[in-house]
């Protein structure tokens, strides 16, 4: 693949509502990008039409992917509830299966011909909660996994505030694990400010994604995800801190809207503020 220029512009496959690499590689026509996050797919749900071939497709198509995304089958983002009970490992009784749908993950990641994965690792519990350890355990499993096939794996923030994750990602101790943060997660989980959180978790930064929001009006509700600009990140401020960090992966564009059209047109937008803001 080849290599990228510090700060590219990018987008998630997932946030163009695509089932094929040739629709997304349309799409990335339109949109003058060939920078990409790409959703590993499932066997059973959010797959892609290629199948088994999707990896060999994508190498074809001539993305530059810069990691790659593991969804779980059962993941429900209907409430923040219902992802706090459904979402990454954090149900014990799906840490079994899901831990073999993450070797299966990492299998994918490799024939894409990557090095870094990322993942939602599901709401980090409490470290006075009787389930923390046995959380802990099955990341650490996951993050060996991994670690063996020379894999990084990224965590998205947003379920817990960065004081807890930093604190989760220091107990669990495995250099190979670090974060993907999400400006507008925060937001929307309502986890504290997005730009004291990228701050705190600065070093330990390996991919972002660039998204808005506002947060909840009500608490224990949904904040509102909208296109860039629109929320209150501050995309500006946003782009400055991770130049202040000395950040200089991509920024990969998401977007979560269920219009295939008005998701294309948005993630356009983006692109082109965050390129008048790179121009300064
Ligand atoms: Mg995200």
């Amino acid at each position: 693949m080849p290599s990228l220029p510090p700060l590219a512009i990018g987008v998630c496959s997932w946030s163009l509502n695509v089932t094929s690499v040739s629709e997304l590689k349309q799409k990335c026509d339109v949109l003058g990008t060939n920078v990409i996050q790409i959703a590993c797919g499932d066997p059973h749900h959010a797959s892609w039409k290629e199948g088994d071939d999707m990896p060999r497709a994508a190498l074809d198509a001539g993305f530059v992917m810069t990691c790659s995304m593991l969804g779980f089958p059962g993941e429900d983002y209907s409430t923040p509830q219902t992802i706090q009970k459904t979402g990454g490992f954090g149900d014990p009784s799906t840490r079994p299966e899901r831990l073999e749908r993450f070797s299966w993950a990492l299998q994918r990641t490799k024939q894409l011909g990557l090095s870094d994965m990322m993942f939602h690792s599901g709401f980090v519990p409490a470290k006075t909660n009787a389930d923390y350890k046995a959380f802990l355990a099955t990341l650490g499993q996951a993050a060996d996994r991994a670690a063996d096939l020379g894999i990084t794996c990224a965590l998205e923030t947003g379920q817990e505030t960065a004081d807890h994750l930093l604190e989760f990602i220091h107990d669990l101790a495995r250099p190979n694990v670090k974060v993907n943060f999400d400006p507008a997660n925060m937001l929307l989980y309502d986890m504290g400010e997005p730009l004291v959180a990228l701050r705190k978790l600065g070093k330990h930064v390996k991919s972002v994604h660039v998204k808005d929001a506002k947060r909840p009006a009500e608490k224990g509700t949904w904040g509102t995800e909208l296109p860039l600009g629109q929320g209150d990140v501050g995309m500006k401020e946003f782009v400055q801190t991770l130049k202040d960090l000395g950040y200089t992966n991509a920024l990969i564009i998401e977007r979560s809207v269920a219009d295939a059209e008005t998701a294309l047109k948005d993630v356009q937008h983006g692109k082109r503020l965050l390129e008048s803001i790179l121009k300064g």
